[in-house]
């Protein structure tokens, strides 16, 4: 049984109610468990040569069922399950072994490796609990997310479980398909019905119940388009509104940018479909993905378009809406941070500066009809911070026109790999050698490049993931071998 790694348990909640439970050991720690027990209903039977005064006191009042003596297989007849709770690991271990001879699981106290169940920490508020294991493998971290889930889930949270399983045969009947019903509870959520528990006014959560249980009879077959912005890849750079929406799909068109760890905080069973499209891979079209997003609304679905960074930069977002809007489907639309203000933040790049750039200028440079269209002249002028986007495969050109509309070939650049990611590697120099340091670090997609003073902060104010890679690094003798 022992290794290195903790086991990866089945959680389940156990329904004791006059179900034989045996408890070995009559001291405080098994006090603790037959308390627990006793509240979840379980009958329970304590073997032990001696009690102290609350079992004592509860056997008396015949609360508990009393067995005096050292410990006996024969105890555990008839019994679900038994803990071990006895202050000697020899005798714990006893009890363990006969359990198993009879297929009944066991816990010994404080002892993860011997039990064969874990009473998990608990976080309770009425009939919601909520149950935290590390596997027996980290318990001080179990503990202190256990702290942790009690600050963040006042009594209010409890006595919503109580309403809703009072009114659960109401809530079934307004919404008897179950992703109507889904919908239907998140508004409920976002009503003023959990303020007021909150307050403690039961009757006034009970009439906006009700009132909430009317108003949303008739739009529970609607469905809807929410165009989310997932950011530019660490999960924690998610909106809570993006969260909470993401919870509530049924369907999730993404990104290729979309990372992964993203897509895990969905609702489980939404369907995930991915629409990506990097340049020139021939994937969807905007007009496919229009034509699926008007259909699966149409069909009554929630659907989340997830874009990485924000949906209205360079996201395509805008066609997304007026499709959405000449079919008269309803649409949300929730913003996400940037690969710009991503990228500067994750870099040390300040985008502006009083005394370096008084102006962001937010530039895509997807292909070369893209560039030929771009104002040089106004791009090229000073004291500005200029974040190009899809720019890897036109270092060159870029490089090519600022300068040779008058910016210095020795402004500082900063090119953001993956910025946010783990993975994420920063490229800075200046502006002559950019085209030769992204190919002799091979930057890939998808990167940003930083034009401009500022860019050169790079290198003092980094904090995240790798040092900036620097023309040293095309200096060492390795790294000028790959160039
Ligand atoms: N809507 C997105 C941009 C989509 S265009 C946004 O607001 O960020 C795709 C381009 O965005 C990429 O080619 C790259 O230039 C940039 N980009 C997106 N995510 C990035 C990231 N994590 N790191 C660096 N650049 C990124």
């Amino acid at each position: 049984m022992s290794s290195d790694a903790a086991p990866k348990l089945f959680p389940l909640f156990a329904d004791l109610r006059g179900r034989r439970v045996l408890v070995v050991g009559g001291g405080a720690v098994a006090r603790r468990k037959v308390e627990a027990l006793l509240s979840a209903g379980a009958d329970v039977v304590v073997g032990a040569p001696a009690l102290e005064p609350a079992l004592a006191e509860w056997n008396t009042q015949a609360r508990i069922e009393f067995i005096d003596g050292p410990f006996a297989a024969h105890w555990l007849d008839d019994a679900w399950l038994v803990i071990a709770a006895t202050d000697e690991a020899t005798i714990n271990r006893a009890v363990v072994e006969a359990a198993d001879a009879r297929r009944i699981f066991a816990n010994a106290v404080d002892d993860a490796e011997l039990s064969r169940f874990h009473v998990p920490a608990r976080v309770e508020r009425g009939p919601l609990q909520i149950a935290i294991s590390s596997g027996g493998g980290a318990p001080m971290l179990a503990r202190l997310v256990r702290e942790e889930l009690e600050t963040r889930f006042d009594e209010s949270i409890g006595a919503l479980a109580e309403l809703l399983t009072r009114h659960r045969e109401r809530i079934r009947t307004r919404w008897p398909d179950i992703g109507a019903r889904r919908h239907g509870f998140a508004k409920l959520l976002s009503s003023p019905l959990q303020g007021l528990l909150r307050k403690r006014q039961h009757l006034a959560a009970e009439r906006a119940f009700d009132a909430a249980l009317r108003e949303h009879e008739t739009d529970s077959t609607t469905g809807s388009v929410a165009l989310v912005g997932a950011g530019p890849g660490d999960p924690g750079l998610l909106t809570l509104r993006a969260l909470r929406v993401l919870n509530e799909a049924d369907v999730i068109l993404h990104d290729r940018l979309v990372s992964d760890e993203i897509l895990q905080l969905a609702r489980r069973d939404a369907e995930r479909i991915s629409v990506g499209k990097l340049a020139g891979d021939g994937g969807h079209s905007q007009a496919d993905i229009n034509a699926l997003l008007v259909k699966l609304a149409q069909t009554g679905k929630r659907v989340v378009r997830l874009k990485g960074g924000d949906p209205f930069v360079f996201g395509r977002g805008g066609e997304e809406l007026q499709a959405l809007r000449t079919h008269g489907i309803d649409y949300e639309v929730v913003p996400g941070i940037t690969a710009a203000v991503a990228c500067g933040a994750y870099a040390g790049i300040p985008l502006t500066h009083r005394e370096h750039a008084q102006s962001l200028r937010i530039v895509t440079a997807h292909g070369k009809e893209d560039l030929d269209t771009l104002d040089w002249t106004s791009l090229a002028r000073g004291r500005q911070t200029l974040a190009f986007y899809m720019g890897v495969a036109g270092l060159e050109r870029i490089r090519e026109r600022l300068t040779s509309h008058g910016l210095a070939a020795t402004t500082p650049f900063a090119l953001v790999e993956n910025g946010s990611r783990p993975e994420q590697r920063v490229v800075t120099g200046s502006l002559a050698d950019l085209p030769a340091l992204a190919r002799l670090h091979e930057v890939r997609a998808p990167a940003l490049l930083v034009v401009g003073e500022v860019a050169a902060f790079a290198n003092s104010l980094h904090w995240f993931g790798r040092e900036p890679l620097t023309r040293t690094d095309a200096a060492s003798p390795s790294l000028a071998a790959a160039a």
